[in-house]
Formats: C-alpha cells, sequence, structure tokens
C-alpha cells in the first residue's frame, strides 16, 4: 500500500523539520490513496530503452527483476538506500500467516526477517489474532520501489496489516482487492474506539519485544494508544516511533543481521518510552492541519546506482 515511510535514521531528539511539515501537507490527499489494490492479470513492466544509461532510476532498474540475486543472503546499505542478495521469500501461506497483494511480488526478504515473521505469526494466537496479514516486505532483489516506499530496500522492512487475519484462506482476488482497516480516529488525535481491541496492543508489543526487532513505526494515535495501555512494562515502547501514515498497518525493523557487514545500522532506541513531549509534538495543531505550502517542495530526484552501495551493481546484474 502507498504510504511515506520513514527515511531511516530519524533520531528521537531531531524535531521534525520544516521541510517534514510540508512533507506533510503534500500527503493529505495521498491518504486518500493509501489502500493501493492490487491486480489479478499484473502486466510485465516494458523493457527499458537505456538500462545502462547512468541517470536511469534505479527503482526502473529493480523493479524490472522478477526473481532474487542467487547470491549468499545478505543486506548492502541503509533501510532507504541499499538493495538484497539472496533473498528469500515468505510462502504466500502459513498456518497463522497470508500474503496480500500478491501481484507486488514484494514477499522477499533477507532470512532473518522472514525468520521474524515467522516467529511472530507464531504467537500472533497469543494476542488474540488468528495470524497475521503481511504487506509489502521487499522486491526480489530489493533495491528502490516503483510505487509506495522510501524504505523496504534491503530486506529488513515489513508491514503488517491492522487487520486481523480470517480464520479462512483469503482467495487471489481478495488479496488484491481487500482494504486494510484504518484504526485512526478521524479526527486524527486518538484510535478508533470502534475499530481498536487490545488485541492490537499485544501483537504490536509482541513485535516490539522481539531482540531482533529495531524500529516499529505507527501512527501517533497508534503510538498514543499504547503508551496508555502499556501499564508498567514499558521498555518495549521506545521501539515504537510516531510516523506520518501508517494509519492501516504497522511497519517493524529488523537489526542488520550478523552476515551483512555491509548493513547500515539504526541507531539504537533510546531508554525513555516516547510517551512524553514528544508524542505531543504530533498532536499539535502545525502537525495535525498542516497549512499547505505556498511553493509546493520540490521533489527528491530518484536514486541512481551510483547512489546505491558499489556491490548492489553485482545483485542488480547477478543472472
Ligand atoms: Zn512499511
Amino acid at each position: 500500500m502507498t504510504t511515506i515511510e520513514p527515511p531511516g535514521a530519524s533520531r528521537r531528539t531531531v524535531r521534525v523539520p520544516v521541510a517534514a511539515l510540508a512533507l506533510a501537507a503534500w500527503l493529505a490527499p495521498l491518504s486518500a490513496i493509501a489502500q493501493d489494490k492490487g491486480t489479478l492479470n499484473p502486466q510485465p513492466l516494458a523493457p527499458l530503452a537505456k538500462p545502462d544509461d547512468p541517470a536511469t532510476p534505479a527503482k526502473e532498474l529493480f523493479a524490472r527483476k522478477p526473481a532474487p540475486a542467487p547470491l549468499q543472503a545478505r543486506t548492502i546499505g541503509f533501510y532507504s538506500k541499499g538493495c538484497l542478495a539472496g533473498a528469500v521469500a515468505l510462502p504466500i501461506n502459513g498456518p497463522t500467516w497470508q500474503v496480500m497483494r500478491l501481484s507486488r511480488n514484494r514477499n522477499w526478504g533477507h532470512p532473518k526477517l522472514i525468520e521474524f515473521l515467522e516467529r511472530l505469526s507464531a504467537q500472533a494466537p497469543k494476542t488474540g489474532w488468528h495470524g497475521l496479514l503481511v504487506g509489502d516486505i521487499s522486491q526480489p532483489r530489493g533495491g528502490p520501489m516503483l510505487t509506495g516506499h522510501a524504505s523496504h530496500q534491503v530486506g529488513l522492512d515489513a508491514d503488517i496489516w491492522l487487520t486481523p487475519m480470517p480464520t479462512r484462506e483469503l482467495t487471489r482476488g481478495e488479496r488484491e482487492e481487500m482494504s486494510a482497516t484504518m484504526v485512526v480516529a478521524e479526527d486524527r488525535r486518538d484510535v478508533d474506539p470502534h475499530v481498536w481491541t487490545p488485541a492490537h496492543t499485544a501483537v504490536i508489543r509482541a513485535a516490539a519485544k522481539d531482540p531482533d526487532v529495531a524500529r516499529i513505526f505507527v501512527n501517533a494515535a497508534i503510538k498514543k494508544a499504547l503508551c496508555r495501555e502499556a501499564g508498567n512494562d514499558r521498555r518495549w515502547l521506545g521501539k515504537v516511533r510516531p510516523w506520518w501514515g501508517h494509519d492501516y498497518h504497522f511497519h517493524v525493523r529488523i537489526n542488520c543481521p550478523a552476515d551483512s557487514p555491509d548493513c547500515a545500522p539504526q541507531p539504537p532506541p533510546e531508554a525513555d518510552d516516547g510517551c512524553g513531549k514528544d508524542l505531543d509534538y504530533w498532536f499539535t495543531e502545525a502537525v495535525l492541519h498542516p497549512r499547505p505550502s505556498p511553493v509546493p517542495a520540490k521533489p527528491k530526484p530518484p536514486l541512481k546506482m551510483a547512489d546505491l552501495p558499489a556491490a548492489c551493481r553485482q545483485v542488480l546484474l547477478a543472472p
């Protein structure tokens, strides 16, 4: 689904800059299409006229690789600037998970992330969910994507729907067409009490407590609910960060795997639970109702191959 993804290294100590507010204003119309649907009949992308042109956006190249690079598994670069060798797919059905939007072919990750998803999904029934509906992970070779995310490039990020998995197997059509559940209230100041359940808190808590997890990104209204419902056990809250979007799904990011010396890590989470002033900031007028900037922000130029770690070229060119 289309969401603006956290750029990655955002530290709690850094206030969201003015440019981000302009971004938020620009995002407002985007929330209407936050639920991109897939198709039962995906068409292959047309070949590029000049794939070797250094000006070609890297996303155009990585989007045209339907299978992983047959190399040893390793993450190369940073969550929002990198690629992935030796990816494995999360099977589209497991005992306690189902993969959504199969037409996107984004159920690829580093083996450590796939292990984590299977581990979390096995705990889901204990949290009150039958299982997980898994959205985008990464492309078969990672890298930037044509639509949706700034991160998810190195096979260590996964989106999990805030909709509990039904007890039956979803059809292919449902996996493309079904919408995830909006859990944020209309005024954006809290979760929607008609939709939010203790199981939502339980599944996010279970994810945050996994030692492999580095960060979880959720809408600020969701973080507010988690802060309220956490009780005395609050250490895990520090990993859960507010970010724009993320009102239909939560985004889990795991740590750099030991087999990947070229993986650039996130700074470790702070000890603080992040439920104080930093959270309040997200509910200020300027953030809730940003004024559109008079001059539209210039879109960032897309990443080229030269912007990515050099090893990503081998990943791209592997047979
Ligand atoms: Zn995500």
